[in-house]
């Protein structure tokens, strides 16, 4: 069968899939039901590429994140480095591995250790992976790493609290880059950042990617802060991959009703661009009462009986361009016209 997959695979995820228990425990010390936060992700990253991982709050995009770097344990499912299986890795062989696989947390403010210095936070993984021999050795290295994040050595005995939002980000980006990593999670790196700061750390990550070739998770939940950045583009909703594609075709031609709506909302650079705004019906259902059948059933504008039934399979559209959709092309049922009730101009936020 074919698979989301990009030519050759630094990263191979297969099946993965997370529940997290939920609901109050019934007297007997049982769960009443858990939350199936990811479901079925299966997809590829090629050496230095980047997937853009994108959906609303609470779709299971940071959770899918974490998966990958086992920060949290799997429920089910593999996750392929280079063929080692880091799922069913021992915690010491999984410990050294650590090294290659990186994270970029959201929050710029608390992911940097108020009582550390700049020194101490950027050396730390240098030390504990044994990178470096003598403090004049950690110090050289901080100073190099700074510098190639757009800060001066001079900082580096400072404090967090010193540094604006976005100067922080840059300390964590120094961290997760100090030890050479192939892959990085890079989750919502922008979102907490001030507009203006944002394209800065986004070119930042752009251009280290260039010039050490990692390969990236970047998980947004705009799509208009992936354009720059992303080589292929996945959507999640409710736990599962939708939609995942090259950028050009994902962006050009989206086949998902839930990634049309999305990109609906994308201010375009020209203000003259024509666009009729998706406005989706409610709110994103319970993670813990998945609807049946195909999941966005409940919101879709072109949504028919069949879809309350049957849960549509990740299936390719045009080349390596793939859509969990019963309808999606190369047979796609017309989108309503504007103004049907379903489509309307825009006004709203999706
Ligand atoms: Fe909409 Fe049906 Fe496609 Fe789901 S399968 S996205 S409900 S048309």
């Amino acid at each position: 069968m074919k698979t989301a997959a990009s030519p050759a695979s630094l990263i191979d995820v297969r099946n993965l899939g997370k529940t997290f228990p939920a609901g109050s425990r019934l007297g007997f010390g049982k769960q009443t039901g858990g939350v199936r936060a990811v479901d079925g992700a299966t997809f590829t990253i090629a050496p230095g590429e980047t997937l853009a991982l994108v959906g609303e709050s609470g779709c299971g995009k940071s959770t899918l994140g974490r998966l990958l770097l086992r920060l949290i344990e799997p429920t089910e499912g593999e996750v392929l480095l280079e063929g080692n299986n880091l799922v069913d890795l021992p915690a010491a062989r999984m410990r050294a591995m650590r090294a290659q696989v990186q994270m970029i947390f959201q929050d710029p403010y608390g992911s940097l250790s108020p009582r550390r210095s700049i020194a101490q936070i950027v050396a730390e993984p240098l030390e504990v992976f044994g990178l470096v021999r003598s403090a004049r050795e950690r110090r050289e290295r901080v100073a190099e790493l700074l510098t190639q994040v757009g800060l001066s050595p001079t900082f580096m005995d400072r404090y967090p609290r010193q540094f604006s939002g976005g100067q922080r980000q840059r300390i964590g980006i120094a961290r997760a880059i100090s030890v050479n990593p192939k892959f990085i999670v890079a989750d919502e790196p922008v979102s907490a950042l001030d507009v203006s700061v944002q394209a800065q750390i986004v070119n930042l990550l752009q251009d280290l990617k260039q010039q050490r070739n990692f390969s990236y998770l970047f998980i947004a939940h705009d799509l208009s802060v992936v354009r720059h950045i992303a080589d292929r583009v996945a959507v999640m909703y409710l736990g599962r991959i939708v939609e995942i594609g090259p950028k050009k075709a994902v962006y050009g031609s989206p086949s998902h009703p839930y990634t049309q709506a999305l990109l609906s909302a994308v201010l375009e650079p020209d203000p003259d661009a024509a666009k009729t705004r998706i406005i989706l019906k409610g709110d994103v259902p319970n993670p813990a009462k998945v609807p049946s059948g195909c999941s966005f059933h409940t919101r879709c504008p072109i949504a028919q009986p069949v879809c309350k039934i049957e849960r549509p399979p990740l299936a390719e559209t045009t080349q390596g361009h793939f859509a969990a959709c019963h309808f999606a092309a190369p047979n796609p049922i017309p989108v309503p016209p504007a103004g049907s009730g379903t489509l309307t101009p825009a006004t709203a936020s999706v």
